[in-house]
Protein backbone atom coordinates (compact mmCIF):
# COMPACT_ATOMS: atom_id res chain seq x y z
CA UNK A 1 0.00 0.00 0.00
CA UNK A 2 2.80 2.50 0.88
CA UNK A 3 4.75 1.47 -1.83
CA UNK A 4 1.71 2.20 -4.64
CA UNK A 5 1.31 5.17 -2.62
CA UNK A 6 4.69 6.29 -3.32
CA UNK A 7 4.61 5.16 -6.92
CA UNK A 8 1.54 7.47 -7.08
CA UNK A 9 3.29 10.33 -5.61
CA UNK A 10 5.96 9.65 -7.83
CA UNK A 11 4.09 9.98 -10.98
CA UNK A 12 2.20 12.90 -9.58
CA UNK A 13 5.48 14.68 -8.99
CA UNK A 14 6.68 13.66 -12.51
CA UNK A 15 3.26 14.91 -14.00
CA UNK A 16 3.60 18.58 -12.38
CA UNK A 17 7.96 18.51 -13.35
CA UNK A 18 6.32 17.68 -16.82
CA UNK A 19 4.16 20.26 -16.78
CA UNK A 20 6.08 23.10 -15.35
CA UNK A 21 9.06 22.31 -18.00
CA UNK A 22 6.53 22.95 -20.43
CA UNK A 23 4.90 25.68 -19.15
CA UNK A 24 9.05 27.14 -18.44
CA UNK A 25 9.68 26.26 -21.87
CA UNK A 26 6.20 27.38 -23.82
CA UNK A 27 5.33 30.30 -21.37
CA UNK A 28 8.58 31.72 -21.37
CA UNK A 29 10.70 30.65 -23.59
CA UNK A 30 8.35 31.15 -26.35
CA UNK A 31 8.42 34.95 -27.68
CA UNK A 32 5.18 35.14 -28.15
CA UNK A 33 3.69 33.34 -26.01
CA UNK A 34 0.16 34.28 -27.07
CA UNK A 35 0.36 37.52 -29.11
CA UNK A 36 -3.05 37.20 -31.12
CA UNK A 37 -4.77 36.34 -27.65
CA UNK A 38 -7.09 38.44 -25.29
CA UNK A 39 -6.62 38.45 -21.40
CA UNK A 40 -8.66 40.25 -18.57
CA UNK A 41 -12.07 38.63 -17.61
CA UNK A 42 -15.15 39.13 -19.84
CA UNK A 43 -18.08 38.72 -17.54
CA UNK A 44 -20.82 41.04 -19.56
CA UNK A 45 -22.27 39.09 -23.03
CA UNK A 46 -21.85 42.66 -24.47
CA UNK A 47 -18.44 42.79 -22.81
CA UNK A 48 -15.10 43.62 -24.61
CA UNK A 49 -12.07 41.94 -23.70
CA UNK A 50 -10.30 44.34 -21.36
CA UNK A 51 -6.79 43.19 -22.10
CA UNK A 52 -5.97 42.86 -25.79
CA UNK A 53 -2.38 41.18 -26.17
CA UNK A 54 -2.76 42.84 -30.07
CA UNK A 55 -2.21 46.36 -31.67
CA UNK A 56 -4.00 47.63 -33.86
CA UNK A 57 -2.65 50.54 -36.21
CA UNK A 58 -3.81 53.65 -35.92
CA UNK A 59 -5.62 53.22 -32.63
CA UNK A 60 -3.26 53.77 -29.62
CA UNK A 61 -1.38 57.43 -29.20
CA UNK A 62 1.95 56.88 -28.12
CA UNK A 63 2.95 58.05 -24.93
CA UNK A 64 5.22 61.18 -24.75
CA UNK A 65 8.18 58.96 -22.80
CA UNK A 66 7.35 55.79 -25.34
CA UNK A 67 8.93 54.34 -28.73
CA UNK A 68 7.26 51.83 -30.63
CA UNK A 69 9.05 49.62 -32.86
CA UNK A 70 7.54 47.56 -35.42
CA UNK A 71 9.49 44.32 -37.37
CA UNK A 72 8.19 45.17 -40.77
CA UNK A 73 10.63 42.63 -42.44
CA UNK A 74 12.51 40.20 -40.48
CA UNK A 75 13.82 37.19 -43.79
CA UNK A 76 15.84 36.60 -45.93
CA UNK A 77 16.79 37.92 -48.87
CA UNK A 78 14.30 35.00 -50.98
CA UNK A 79 11.08 37.18 -49.05
CA UNK A 80 8.28 35.09 -48.66
CA UNK A 81 4.76 36.11 -47.45
CA UNK A 82 4.84 35.82 -44.03
CA UNK A 83 8.47 37.25 -44.04
CA UNK A 84 9.85 40.50 -45.86
CA UNK A 85 13.37 41.54 -46.03
CA UNK A 86 14.49 43.57 -43.21
CA UNK A 87 12.80 46.86 -42.62
CA UNK A 88 12.18 48.32 -38.83
CA UNK A 89 10.06 51.29 -38.21
CA UNK A 90 10.77 52.96 -34.83
CA UNK A 91 8.37 55.64 -33.64
CA UNK A 92 9.10 57.90 -30.97
CA UNK A 93 6.73 59.86 -28.87
CA UNK A 94 7.73 63.06 -30.29
CA UNK A 95 5.90 62.64 -33.10
CA UNK A 96 8.56 61.41 -35.39
CA UNK A 97 9.28 57.95 -37.57
CA UNK A 98 11.91 56.54 -38.91
CA UNK A 99 12.36 53.50 -41.32
CA UNK A 100 15.35 51.60 -40.99
CA UNK A 101 16.32 49.54 -43.81
CA UNK A 102 13.59 48.75 -46.61
CA UNK A 103 14.06 44.95 -47.39
CA UNK A 104 12.15 43.43 -50.37
CA UNK A 105 8.57 43.38 -49.15
CA UNK A 106 8.26 45.06 -46.62
CA UNK A 107 6.17 48.42 -48.31
CA UNK A 108 3.06 45.75 -47.69
CA UNK A 109 3.60 45.48 -44.15
CA UNK A 110 4.29 49.46 -43.71
CA UNK A 111 1.38 50.07 -45.76
CA UNK A 112 -1.13 47.89 -43.57
CA UNK A 113 0.04 50.14 -40.97
CA UNK A 114 -2.01 52.93 -42.75
CA UNK A 115 0.75 55.35 -42.06
CA UNK A 116 -0.13 58.75 -44.21
CA UNK A 117 3.17 58.56 -47.04
CA UNK A 118 4.25 62.19 -45.69
CA UNK A 119 5.46 60.81 -41.68
CA UNK A 120 7.51 57.53 -43.54
CA UNK A 121 9.95 60.26 -45.32
CA UNK A 122 13.36 59.15 -43.71
CA UNK A 123 15.11 56.09 -43.81
CA UNK A 124 18.21 54.98 -42.89
CA UNK A 125 20.42 51.92 -44.77
CA UNK A 126 22.56 49.65 -42.80
CA UNK A 127 24.15 48.62 -46.38
CA UNK A 128 22.95 48.06 -49.88
CA UNK A 129 22.18 44.50 -49.86
CA UNK A 130 18.57 44.22 -51.63
CA UNK A 131 17.36 42.53 -48.80
CA UNK A 132 17.91 46.15 -46.88
CA UNK A 133 16.70 48.54 -49.58
CA UNK A 134 14.99 46.18 -52.24
CA UNK A 135 11.62 48.24 -51.73
CA UNK A 136 12.63 51.46 -52.17
CA UNK A 137 11.12 51.76 -55.34
CA UNK A 138 7.36 50.83 -53.58
CA UNK A 139 8.35 53.32 -50.98
CA UNK A 140 9.29 56.23 -53.47
CA UNK A 141 7.06 55.44 -56.47
CA UNK A 142 3.85 54.15 -54.04
CA UNK A 143 3.91 57.33 -51.79
CA UNK A 144 4.32 59.41 -54.81
CA UNK A 145 1.53 58.71 -55.86
CA UNK A 146 -0.09 58.47 -52.50
CA UNK A 147 -0.56 61.45 -51.02
CA UNK A 148 2.80 62.02 -50.07
CA UNK A 149 3.68 66.00 -50.97
CA UNK A 150 7.74 66.49 -49.98
CA UNK A 151 10.86 64.08 -51.13
CA UNK A 152 12.15 61.06 -49.13
CA UNK A 153 15.14 61.22 -47.55
CA UNK A 154 17.76 58.94 -47.33
CA UNK A 155 20.68 58.59 -44.99
CA UNK A 156 23.29 55.39 -45.55
CA UNK A 157 26.79 54.75 -45.48
CA UNK A 158 29.77 55.77 -47.98
CA UNK A 159 31.08 52.47 -49.29
CA UNK A 160 35.59 51.57 -50.05
CA UNK A 161 35.01 53.70 -53.50
CA UNK A 162 32.62 56.20 -54.35
CA UNK A 163 31.02 53.51 -56.49
CA UNK A 164 30.06 51.37 -53.44
CA UNK A 165 28.20 53.95 -51.31
CA UNK A 166 24.71 55.05 -51.02
CA UNK A 167 24.60 58.19 -52.74
CA UNK A 168 26.44 56.42 -55.93
CA UNK A 169 23.72 53.82 -55.68
CA UNK A 170 20.44 56.16 -55.33
CA UNK A 171 21.95 58.34 -58.25
CA UNK A 172 22.05 55.25 -60.07
CA UNK A 173 18.75 53.97 -59.08
CA UNK A 174 17.04 57.37 -60.58
CA UNK A 175 18.99 56.49 -63.74
CA UNK A 176 17.80 52.86 -63.57
CA UNK A 177 14.04 53.87 -62.73
CA UNK A 178 14.00 56.84 -65.45
CA UNK A 179 11.21 55.56 -67.54
CA UNK A 180 9.22 55.89 -64.04
CA UNK A 181 10.68 59.02 -62.90
CA UNK A 182 9.91 60.92 -66.66
CA UNK A 183 6.67 59.39 -67.36
CA UNK A 184 5.12 60.29 -63.49
CA UNK A 185 6.85 64.31 -63.59
CA UNK A 186 5.13 64.48 -66.59
CA UNK A 187 1.92 63.79 -64.94
CA UNK A 188 2.54 64.16 -60.76
CA UNK A 189 3.80 66.85 -59.10
CA UNK A 190 7.16 66.50 -58.83
CA UNK A 191 8.45 67.23 -55.32
CA UNK A 192 8.09 63.98 -53.43
CA UNK A 193 9.80 62.62 -56.62
CA UNK A 194 13.00 63.64 -55.34
CA UNK A 195 15.42 61.66 -52.89
CA UNK A 196 17.59 63.55 -50.76
CA UNK A 197 20.10 61.55 -50.01
CA UNK A 198 22.88 62.22 -46.68
CA UNK A 199 25.75 59.60 -47.03
CA UNK A 200 27.95 59.76 -44.16
CA UNK A 201 31.37 57.85 -43.48
CA UNK A 202 30.92 54.20 -42.70
CA UNK A 203 34.33 54.38 -40.91
CA UNK A 204 32.85 56.95 -38.48
CA UNK A 205 32.28 55.38 -34.54
CA UNK A 206 29.62 56.06 -32.72
CA UNK A 207 29.09 59.05 -34.84
CA UNK A 208 25.69 61.30 -34.89
CA UNK A 209 24.32 60.98 -38.24
CA UNK A 210 21.22 62.62 -37.33
CA UNK A 211 20.09 64.95 -34.59
CA UNK A 212 16.81 66.65 -34.83
CA UNK A 213 13.66 67.42 -32.17
CA UNK A 214 15.54 65.26 -29.39
CA UNK A 215 16.45 62.62 -31.10
CA UNK A 216 20.29 61.64 -31.94
CA UNK A 217 21.33 58.72 -34.69
CA UNK A 218 24.51 57.27 -34.36
CA UNK A 219 26.24 55.13 -36.64
CA UNK A 220 29.49 53.02 -36.33
CA UNK A 221 30.68 50.15 -38.71
CA UNK A 222 29.62 46.53 -38.87
CA UNK A 223 31.60 43.96 -40.49
CA UNK A 224 29.39 42.37 -43.06
CA UNK A 225 30.52 40.82 -46.88
CA UNK A 226 32.19 44.10 -48.02
CA UNK A 227 33.67 47.52 -46.47
CA UNK A 228 30.21 49.92 -46.52
CA UNK A 229 27.70 48.29 -43.71
CA UNK A 230 26.92 50.07 -40.49
CA UNK A 231 24.56 49.84 -37.29
CA UNK A 232 22.64 52.44 -35.95
CA UNK A 233 21.49 53.70 -32.61
CA UNK A 234 18.40 56.08 -32.01
CA UNK A 235 18.87 57.39 -28.68
CA UNK A 236 15.70 60.10 -27.54
CA UNK A 237 14.79 60.42 -24.38
CA UNK A 238 16.97 58.21 -22.12
CA UNK A 239 16.03 55.54 -24.57
CA UNK A 240 18.38 53.67 -26.87
CA UNK A 241 17.17 51.58 -29.54
CA UNK A 242 20.31 49.16 -31.32
CA UNK A 243 19.46 48.74 -35.07
CA UNK A 244 22.50 46.06 -36.11
CA UNK A 245 22.38 45.47 -39.65
CA UNK A 246 24.00 42.41 -40.75
CA UNK A 247 27.22 41.95 -39.02
CA UNK A 248 29.83 39.20 -38.36
CA UNK A 249 30.35 39.68 -34.47
CA UNK A 250 32.60 42.79 -33.96
CA UNK A 251 33.66 44.72 -31.21
CA UNK A 252 31.97 47.95 -31.85
CA UNK A 253 28.81 46.46 -31.49
CA UNK A 254 29.88 45.22 -28.29
CA UNK A 255 31.47 48.55 -27.20
CA UNK A 256 28.61 50.88 -28.42
CA UNK A 257 25.23 48.75 -27.96
CA UNK A 258 26.29 48.25 -24.49
CA UNK A 259 23.56 48.93 -22.60
CA UNK A 260 20.69 49.76 -24.99
CA UNK A 261 17.03 49.36 -24.20
CA UNK A 262 16.63 47.33 -26.78
CA UNK A 263 19.63 45.50 -29.16
CA UNK A 264 18.44 44.54 -32.24
CA UNK A 265 21.08 42.13 -34.22
CA UNK A 266 21.11 39.42 -36.37
CA UNK A 267 21.02 35.70 -35.87
CA UNK A 268 21.36 33.71 -38.99
CA UNK A 269 20.10 30.75 -39.93
CA UNK A 270 22.07 27.46 -38.63
CA UNK A 271 24.57 26.41 -41.67
CA UNK A 272 22.67 23.21 -41.36
CA UNK A 273 19.09 25.13 -41.87
CA UNK A 274 20.90 26.85 -44.93
CA UNK A 275 21.39 23.61 -46.77
CA UNK A 276 18.30 21.60 -45.71
CA UNK A 277 15.55 24.79 -46.17
CA UNK A 278 17.46 27.40 -48.19
CA UNK A 279 19.07 25.69 -51.25
CA UNK A 280 22.79 26.32 -50.42
CA UNK A 281 25.79 24.00 -50.81
CA UNK A 282 27.25 23.32 -47.47
CA UNK A 283 30.61 25.24 -48.94
CA UNK A 284 28.54 28.25 -48.59
CA UNK A 285 26.30 27.80 -45.93
CA UNK A 286 29.80 26.91 -43.48
CA UNK A 287 30.93 30.41 -45.40
CA UNK A 288 27.00 32.52 -45.30
CA UNK A 289 26.49 31.46 -42.23
CA UNK A 290 29.54 32.08 -39.85
CA UNK A 291 31.30 34.66 -41.59
CA UNK A 292 29.24 36.82 -43.84
CA UNK A 293 26.65 36.12 -40.84
CA UNK A 294 26.42 36.02 -37.18
CA UNK A 295 25.22 32.06 -36.16
CA UNK A 296 22.73 32.27 -33.24
CA UNK A 297 25.04 30.71 -30.58
CA UNK A 298 27.79 34.03 -30.84
CA UNK A 299 24.22 36.34 -31.00
CA UNK A 300 23.68 34.73 -27.65
CA UNK A 301 27.23 35.79 -26.40
CA UNK A 302 27.50 39.02 -27.86
CA UNK A 303 23.58 39.54 -26.07
CA UNK A 304 25.08 38.24 -22.59
CA UNK A 305 28.06 40.85 -22.96
CA UNK A 306 26.00 43.79 -24.28
CA UNK A 307 22.97 43.54 -22.21
CA UNK A 308 20.22 44.72 -23.22
CA UNK A 309 16.56 45.32 -21.61
CA UNK A 310 15.71 43.20 -24.61
CA UNK A 311 17.67 41.36 -26.97
CA UNK A 312 16.08 40.81 -30.61
CA UNK A 313 17.13 38.27 -33.46
CA UNK A 314 16.64 38.27 -36.40
CA UNK A 315 17.32 37.42 -40.38
CA UNK A 316 16.34 33.76 -40.15
CA UNK A 317 13.01 31.78 -41.80
CA UNK A 318 11.51 32.42 -38.46
CA UNK A 319 8.74 28.96 -38.15
CA UNK A 320 8.30 25.82 -36.37
CA UNK A 321 10.69 24.22 -37.92
CA UNK A 322 13.53 26.52 -37.55
CA UNK A 323 13.16 28.52 -34.05
CA UNK A 324 13.69 25.89 -31.44
CA UNK A 325 16.88 25.26 -32.78
CA UNK A 326 17.71 28.71 -33.60
CA UNK A 327 16.60 29.53 -30.12
CA UNK A 328 18.11 26.53 -28.43
CA UNK A 329 21.51 28.01 -29.69
CA UNK A 330 20.93 31.05 -28.67
CA UNK A 331 20.41 29.73 -25.40
CA UNK A 332 23.75 27.92 -24.67
CA UNK A 333 25.19 31.53 -24.73
CA UNK A 334 22.54 34.06 -23.36
CA UNK A 335 19.41 33.68 -20.81
CA UNK A 336 18.39 37.03 -20.57
CA UNK A 337 15.39 39.08 -22.24
CA UNK A 338 14.67 37.62 -25.62
CA UNK A 339 12.61 38.04 -28.80
CA UNK A 340 12.78 35.83 -32.42
CA UNK A 341 11.77 38.53 -34.38
CA UNK A 342 9.34 37.75 -36.81
CA UNK A 343 7.22 40.61 -38.84
CA UNK A 344 3.94 42.52 -37.66
CA UNK A 345 5.45 42.31 -33.73
CA UNK A 346 5.72 45.50 -32.16
CA UNK A 347 7.16 46.52 -28.82
CA UNK A 348 6.75 49.80 -26.92
CA UNK A 349 9.73 50.93 -24.58
CA UNK A 350 9.67 52.93 -21.73
CA UNK A 351 11.81 52.79 -19.12
CA UNK A 352 9.28 51.12 -17.18
CA UNK A 353 8.78 48.27 -19.02
CA UNK A 354 9.15 46.50 -22.31
CA UNK A 355 5.73 45.04 -24.00
CA UNK A 356 5.62 43.18 -27.29
CA UNK A 357 2.66 42.12 -29.45
CA UNK A 358 1.60 41.04 -32.29
CA UNK A 359 -0.01 43.76 -35.41
CA UNK A 360 -3.67 43.15 -36.32
CA UNK A 361 -3.65 44.79 -40.17
CA UNK A 362 -5.77 44.92 -43.14
CA UNK A 363 -4.79 43.28 -46.39
CA UNK A 364 -6.81 45.70 -48.24
CA UNK A 365 -5.54 48.91 -46.47
CA UNK A 366 -4.98 52.10 -48.19
CA UNK A 367 -2.84 55.36 -47.43
CA UNK A 368 -4.47 57.52 -45.10
CA UNK A 369 -4.25 61.47 -45.87
CA UNK A 370 -2.01 63.54 -43.75
CA UNK A 371 -2.46 67.07 -42.99
CA UNK A 372 -0.61 68.43 -46.39
CA UNK A 373 -2.84 68.81 -48.95
CA UNK A 374 -0.93 67.24 -52.20
CA UNK A 375 0.20 69.83 -54.94
CA UNK A 376 -1.07 70.19 -58.22
CA UNK A 377 1.23 68.46 -60.54
CA UNK A 378 3.53 70.65 -62.24
CA UNK A 379 4.98 68.87 -65.39
CA UNK A 380 8.50 69.91 -64.94
CA UNK A 381 9.16 67.73 -67.92
CA UNK A 382 6.99 67.50 -71.06
CA UNK A 383 4.17 64.91 -72.06
CA UNK A 384 6.24 61.59 -72.72
CA UNK A 385 4.01 60.98 -74.99
CA UNK A 386 4.77 61.60 -78.54
CA UNK A 387 2.53 63.05 -81.48
CA UNK A 388 3.61 59.24 -82.87
CA UNK A 389 1.51 57.61 -80.20
CA UNK A 390 -1.20 59.75 -79.61
CA UNK A 391 -2.02 59.70 -83.60
CA UNK A 392 -3.37 56.08 -82.66
CA UNK A 393 -5.26 57.35 -79.17
CA UNK A 394 -9.04 55.88 -79.89
CA UNK A 395 -10.35 59.16 -78.50
CA UNK A 396 -13.50 58.07 -76.27
CA UNK A 397 -13.82 61.04 -74.39
CA UNK A 398 -17.85 61.48 -75.30
CA UNK A 399 -17.76 58.29 -73.56
CA UNK A 400 -16.52 59.83 -69.99
CA UNK A 401 -17.97 63.03 -71.04
CA UNK A 402 -20.74 63.45 -67.97
CA UNK A 403 -18.55 61.47 -65.61
CA UNK A 404 -15.03 64.51 -66.39
CA UNK A 405 -18.13 67.31 -66.26
CA UNK A 406 -19.10 66.54 -62.75
CA UNK A 407 -15.66 65.38 -61.45
CA UNK A 408 -14.70 69.26 -62.61
CA UNK A 409 -17.70 70.49 -60.96
CA UNK A 410 -17.36 68.83 -57.75
CA UNK A 411 -13.89 70.23 -57.80
CA UNK A 412 -14.50 73.70 -58.95
CA UNK A 413 -12.19 72.96 -61.67
CA UNK A 414 -11.85 75.00 -65.36
ZN1 LIG B 1 23.46 41.96 -46.10
ZN1 LIG C 1 20.54 40.90 -44.88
Amino acid sequence: MARRRTIRYAVIVGVVALGVCLFGYLGWELNVPSANAAGGVVSDPDGTAPDRYIYYPGTEALGADEIRLIALGTGMPAARRSQAATCWLVEVGNGDKFLFDLGTGANANLAALMIPFDFTRKVFLTHLHTDHWGDLPGLWAGGWTSGRTGPLEIWGPTGATKEMGTAYAIEHFLKAYNWDNMTRLANLPSAPGKIIVHEFDFKAENAVVYQENGVTIRSWPAIHAGDGAVSFALEWNGLKVVIGGDTMPNTWYRKYATNADVAIHEAFLTPEQLVKYYGQSPLSALGVGTYVHTPPQAFGKIMSEVKPRLAIAYHFFNESGTRYEVQEDIRETYDGPLSLAEDMLVWNITKDGITERKVVSPDEAWSVPGPNTPPDPDRTVPDQLSKWSLEHRWDLSETTAEMVKEFKAKYNMK
